[in-house]
């Protein structure tokens, strides 16, 4: 399996596109493309979520690393997490239901906006509910740095990218890091 071509560039036209419902969850394209993203994350340095709009298909689709811990997420029936407990690493027509009013300023890139970051603004917590790659739907509650992808994941859906929300960019370039 092949890494898939990223879309990058911030007035991309199909990053720019609001993305589609999935609601056919036997079709056998959806599991593929499902495999080859994250086989892509996977293959990616420093990468820790990737949306279907990155790699070419406006449907409300992302996959996360699994090595994520769901620290601070909270399982559907309520449950606190434990250790070892890992967060679902699909998520299908995901929604934020529910976000904390409490904002943090946090460091944000993005792998369609290569040597980029950016200080974004997010939601220290949020309420998720989703669908897995079978149709299943989940709820979770996610904390931390999985609370800010998941916030980074569903602006891709939207057409939404990190920059417009950016309170301060900058450019990496040699080893450098320089204010735009
Ligand atoms: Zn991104």
């Amino acid at each position: 399996m092949a890494k898939l071509a990223l879309e990058t560039g911030k007035s991309n036209k199909i990053l720019r596109t609001e993305s589609r419902t999935v609601n056919d969850f036997s079709d056998p394209d959806l599991r593929k493309l499902i495999a080859e993203m994250e086989e892509t994350l996977r293959l990616t340095e420093n990468a820790a979520g990737l949306a279907a709009p990155q790699v070419g298909k406006n449907l409300r689709l992302f996959v996360i690393i699994p090595e994520l811990p769901a620290k601070g997420a909270r399982l559907p029936d309520g449950q606190e997490s434990v250790p070892g407990k890992k967060a679902p690493t699909v998520f299908i027509n995901a929604e934020i239901v529910k976000k904390s009013q409490k904002e943090l300023r946090l460091d944000e890139g993005c792998l369609s906006l290569p040597g980029l970051f950016g200080i974004v603004k997010r939601a220290k917590w949020v309420k998720v509910q989703a669908q897995d790659e079978f149709g299943k739907k989940f709820k979770l509650k996610a904390e931390g740095f999985l609370s800010q992808l998941i916030q980074h994941e569903i602006d891709h859906l939207n057409g939404k990218l990190y920059v417009d929300r950016a309170e301060k960019m900058f450019k990496i370039e040699d080893d450098e890091i320089k204010e735009l």
